[in-house]
């Protein structure tokens, strides 16, 4: 039976008059549940609008250029079944996909736990999905394979990492007292305990963790997930500290499921299996401080277990393929960093690969191809290899679900981080760069919001990036590299901490705040800080770019004295030709 019902705009949390940029149908199109219609910029975000009925277009009632709010007639519809009415709610925007949806798997058998929302992994990602589908009343269950939730972050990654370079920088900060007439004696190193200290810090926040679950009421399972159909989850349960199999299994059934399964350290197929070659997570475990140290990778994570083993006693050599390290910022953050770390590297070499590494019992024997490599293998007693991670999408039977991995084991969502498959969402590395927890989290919370019936949408303008090295070097929104390959016409303000008076009395002066504006707009796009505590520092620049700041809402509110913070406002002075802590500026 045909019937004709209107298709309107929904509600697109509170915004009215919004362009239309783009519409995707037309008269005689057959249209299904979801299918994008049309999509709408607001100076916040892009989004699309689903279709809330299948049939066939009988006439669209909008054109690009228009301005729509909640309740513009969009397009009629012929439909064709008992399809839904046009004031159900928005459905999820249909998801981009350059990988294929396979056919899913059916369970037949019967499940021994059910619950509304499953998550799989208990990362910063899935933790924080667990926790906020608990809290909006969803029974909820997480399940991860390791014996503490939080995932690499928690475990491997983020806080053991920033444990060690906490100590590493009290060791480096102490060395600088010297020329203040402050002499400490050379540190005495104990690994055991600075291991156990690091291992303190991991513990209280996975027992935190452990502990808000069950406040939540959100059951645990313990054991390695894998789908074996779109609504049911087979978990091989585990125990010990690893993911020794207990024989038994358990399966989930689940109305909504949120995959978190995160990444994990991506192999080179070259390098052999020895002790002396360590990953990130082996580099945390600190057993040893060898006299030389390589890694095979200049990026943040390399670099950051490369101060804590420089500052324990290690020479460093760091070899990668690209032009310069810590890929992402600008060369000008990178250079002040380099300059203060210099008397760690015995080597540097850029544009160059490693081809060929050799374990002999004098220790690893490392070829190099490329501009700056050496002509005869080096040898080193340690080995860190940091050449990134890899997604876990293709281990946790995502096929039998339906649900589509890409090549590189990806998975695909959409803004409301919903997969191809329409109740199963992803979020967190599994997802696509940046593999960050911060962005893991802020994904959890809009997966567990529309898996619970709400409508929410990843719709962030930035995720900032922060290497902990020292100094930091923190930066989020347009790089001038970037603006400079967009052709985005940018202007830029730097304040140098040479004229900070805070920077001045650490003694650390070397580095910089640099905000990057919109010349159109006159409205902050980016910013960066090289210097100490630029990460913690890092939250103002995004909160400005998310609201929008110029730069004057940036330089007139006023920043405590004496702060490292006041580069900022100062940098937005600066700007404007006002900033009164800098010799006299040309005025805009
Ligand atoms: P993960 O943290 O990877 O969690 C996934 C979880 O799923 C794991 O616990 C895993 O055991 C579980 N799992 C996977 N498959 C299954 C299965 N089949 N069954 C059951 N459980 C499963 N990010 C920052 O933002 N700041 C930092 O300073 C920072 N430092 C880092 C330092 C290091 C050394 C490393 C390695 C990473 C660092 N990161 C940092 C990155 C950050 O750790 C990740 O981006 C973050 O952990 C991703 O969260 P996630 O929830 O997506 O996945």
């Amino acid at each position: 039976m045909s019937n004709v019902i209107e298709l309107k705009v929904p509600d697109i949390g509170g915004f009215s008059d919004v362009a239309v940029i783009e519409v995707a149908v037309k008269v005689g199109d057959t249209i299904q549940l979801d299918d994008a219609l049309i999509t709408l910029e607001t100076d916040k975000a892009t989004m699309d609008v689903p279709a809330t009925g299948t049939g066939t277009v009988k006439a669209v009632h909008v054109a690009v250029g228009d301005k729509v709010s909640e309740g513009s007639l969009i397009l009629t519809l012929e439909t064709t079944s008992a399809s839904q009415s046009a004031a159900a709610p928005a459905a999820a925007p249909t998801p981009a996909s350059s990988s294929t949806a396979p056919q899913p798997a059916s369970h037949t058998g019967a499940a021994d736990l059910s619950c509304d929302v499953l998550v799989l992994g208990a990362g910063p990602g899935g933790y924080s999905a667990a926790f906020r589908s608990a809290d909006l009343g969803q029974k909820t269950i997480l399940v991860e394979r390791y014996a503490t939730l939080g995932g690499v972050c928690l475990n491997v990654g983020c806080i053991p990492s920033k444990a060690l370079l906490h100590n590493a920088a009290v060791i480096d900060e102490a060395k600088h007292l010297a020329a203040n007439g402050i002499v400490f004696g050379e540190p005495t190193i104990d690994l055991d305990a600075l291991r156990a200290y690091k291992q303190k810090v991991v513990g209280k926040l996975t027992t935190g963790l452990a502990g808000m679950a069950k406040a939540r009421k959100v059951e645990v399972v313990r054991g390695i997930g894998r789908f074996i159909d779109p609504h049911h989850l087979e978990v091989e349960l585990t125990t010990g500290s690893c993911q020794d199999k207990t024989g038994d299994k358990k399966v989930i059934r689940f109305e909504k499921a949120i995959i978190a399964a995160g990444s994990r350290v991506l192999k080179l197929p070259f390098i052999p299996e020895d002790p002396r070659i360590i990953d990130s997570t082996g580099a945390l475990e600190l057993k040893q401080i060898p006299g030389k140290m390589l890694i095979i990778g200049g990026g943040i994570i390399g670099l950051e277990m490369g101060t804590v083993y420089s500052t324990l006693g290690a020479r460093l050599d760091v070899v990668e393929m690209m032009d310069g390290l810590m890929q992402g910022a600008d060369r000008d953050l990178v250079k002040v960093w380099q300059k203060v770390n210099e008397h760690r590297f015995d080597r540097i070499m850029l544009k160059t690969k490693t081809v060929a590494v050799e374990a002999k019992t004098d220790g690893i024997w490392v070829t190099f191809e490329g501009e700056q490599a050496p002509a005869e293998p080096q040898r080193y007693d340690m080995v860190l290899v940091a050449a990134g991670r890899a997604p876990n999408g293709k281990q946790i039977g995502a096929d039998n679900a339906g649900v589509a991995v890409t090549d590189r084991g990806f998975i695909e969502v959409d803004k409301q981080m919903r997969t191809n498959v329409p109740h199963i969402f992803a979020i967190g590395d599994l997802v696509g760069q940046p593999m960050l927890a911060h962005k893991a989290v802020h994904e959890a919370h809009v997966a567990a919001e529309n898996a619970a019936g709400h409508k929410a949408f990843f719709d962030a303008r930035v995720i900032p990036s922060v290497a902990y090295t020292d100094p930091e070097v923190a930066w989020v929104g347009l790089t001038e590299e970037q603006a400079k390959a967009q052709g985005i016409k940018v202007g830029k303000s730097v304040f140098p901490w040479a004229a900070s008076g805070r920077a001045i009395a650490n003694g650390r002066d070397e580095g910089f705040t640099k905000l990057i504006f919109d010349e159109a707009t006159h409205r902050i796009v980016g910013g960066a800080i090289v210097g100490t505590h630029a990460g913690d520092m890092l939250g103002e620049l995004c909160l400005a770019i998310e609201m929008g700041c110029d730069p004057t809402d940036i330089g007139k509110t006023i920043h405590p004295h004496p702060t490292l913070g006041e580069s900022i406002g100062m940098a937005a002075e600066a700007f404007e030709g006002v900033c009164t802590d800098l010799p006299p500026q040309r005025k805009r």
